[in-house]
């Protein structure tokens, strides 16, 4: 039975897609199984990311929500060993209205998912940055939230509103589902202001909060402009270790794939 976390945080810009690709490419070297990678953002950074060079996708994450298209049948390989992914494009931002109707919109993705449970070990949703239908229906698929925390000023803030999210869908539909963790990133240790941030978050979810802490890097900025993860691109730099060191502790959690 495959595991499935979500990489969620409404707010845009912290860092959900750098984790979730990294982290995927992690764990998929590890070889100890298949990992996913859903790509859920009609923003499709992690598509455009993992698809370099390769046509784009025909069937996305639209299809299997909208039309239930079997999720096999959207899922292509990547060069990042064992990663496959899931792709998504921009109209996936009208699976939200299209199925507003729908009486089991919130369950979508958890149903795909149960076709490929004895094909992948392991699940990484990418979420896009809100609080709406796409998100909810990566928590209702998930059995853990990774949620990454930008090292800036008002980092906590909207995190409330995000554990009551996940609150409501553990009442409601998911009662399996755990905050796994937050990831501070894009730290930048020169400043006083970024480091009293990483106390501040270790205050308000003191067991939940990562001991890896993600610094500000150029070189995990660049890796995606080469379609490549950290571990491809540099896997020497102080981000690469930095996710290396995220994906020991995600399997010490038991999410290893
Ligand atoms: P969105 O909410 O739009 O989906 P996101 O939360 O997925 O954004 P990313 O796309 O992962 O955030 O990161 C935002 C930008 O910051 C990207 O250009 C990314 O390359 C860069 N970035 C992410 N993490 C770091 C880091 N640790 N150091 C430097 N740059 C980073
Ligand atoms: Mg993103």
């Amino acid at each position: 039975m495959a595991r499935v976390i979500a990489v969620a945080n409404q707010k845009g810009g912290v860092g959900k897609t750098t984790t979730a690709v990294n982290l995927g490419a992690y764990l998929a070297a590890t070889q100890i199984g298949r990992v996913l990678l859903v790509d859920m953002d009609p923003q499709a950074n992690a598509t455009s990311w993992l698809s370099r060079a390769q046509p784009k996708p025909e069937r996305t994450m639209y299809d299997v929500l909208v039309d239930r298209v079997p999720l096999a049948d959207v899922v292509r390989a990547t060069l990042e060993g064992s990663l496959a992914l899931a792709p998504s494009s921009p109209v996936l931002a009208g699976a939200q209205v299209e199925l507003v109707d729908a009486p089991d919109r919130d369950v979508r993705l958890r149903g795909a998912l149960q076709s490929i449970v004895d094909d992948f070990d392991l699940v990484i949703i990418d979420c896009p940055p809100s609080l709406g239908l796409l998100t909810v229906n990566a928590l209702v698929a998930a059995d853990a939230v990774l949620v990454p925390v930008q090292c800036e000023y008002l980092a906590l803030e909207g995190l409330g509103q995000l554990v009551e999210v996940i609150d409501a869908v553990r009442e409601r539909l998911n009662a399996r589902l755990e905050l796994l963790g937050v990831l501070l990133t894009m730290h930048d240790g020169r400043t006083n202001l970024s480091t009293q941030v990483i106390d501040e978050v270790r205050r308000h979810f003191p067991s939940e909060t990562y001991a890896s802490v993600v610094p500000r890097s150029v070189r995990l900025s660049e890796a995606p402009s080469y379609g490549q993860s950290i571990l491809t691109y540099d896997a020497g730099s102080r981000g690469a270790q930095a996710y290396a060191g995220l994906a020991e502790e995600v399997i010490r959690r038991g999410y290893g794939p």
